[in-house]
């Protein structure tokens, strides 16, 4: 991402991709739409906001562009070293040499609130499920979004799975069972 915009011209655009919902945002709930699935948004009563919520999944899905939360950076302890010198950059995030400083502090704190909500989520019996919009590629999104459903999948039985209660048997189930341990 080339960095010419004024500050002013920055914050305007940075407000604008966050208000709406964004083109990767949109593969992901396209796909689940289109397979039978049914979803809410930006519900406000889930920690953290998530941008797709299905709750009968009881399974919150964050869709996260690769540039804003870093995806596959490394961030070094900051202690004594400038900001800008604090991060590693991955193939799906660049970040501009110009303002270097400004865009590693905006992608570390995205980061430590993408932990905070995830962390709060689970805390309150949520499942995560984060998608990446370099996973949304047309060569790549089948095979991501079959993925998430294997994961919804096993999230809504995990709801139901639960330990066998002993039951008191009478005699006639008692001896079958002995018989089936036999076999
Ligand atoms: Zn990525």
């Amino acid at each position: 991402m080339s960095d010419t915009m004024t500050p002013e011209q920055r914050h305007r655009c940075m407000s604008h991709i966050r208000s709406k919902a964004t083109k990767p945002e949109l593969k992901v709930r396209r796909w689940l739409w289109s397979h039978g699935y049914r979803y809410r948004l930006n519900v406000k009563s889930v920690p953290g906001k998530p941008d797709i919520v299905m709750r009968p999944y009881r399974t919150a899905i964050f869709v996260n562009g690769c540039f804003w939360h870093g995806h596959g950076v490394r961030m070094r302890e900051c202690v004594n070293v400038l900001m800008r010198e604090c991060i590693e950059d991955s193939t799906c995030c660049k970040i501009p040499l110009t303002n270097r400083g400004f865009w590693v502090d905006k992608i570390r704190r995205n980061q430590e609130r993408d932990t905070r909500n995830c962390q709060l989520l689970m805390e309150n019996g949520w499942r995560v499920i984060v998608i990446w919009e370099c996973e949304l590629k047309a060569s790549a999104i089948e095979q991501t979004m079959r993925r998430v459903e294997l994961q919804l999948n096993e999230n809504l039985l995990s709801l139901y799975r639960h330990k066998p209660q002993p039951y008191p048997l009478d005699e006639e189930q008692a001896s079958s069972l002995a018989a089936e341990e036999i076999c």
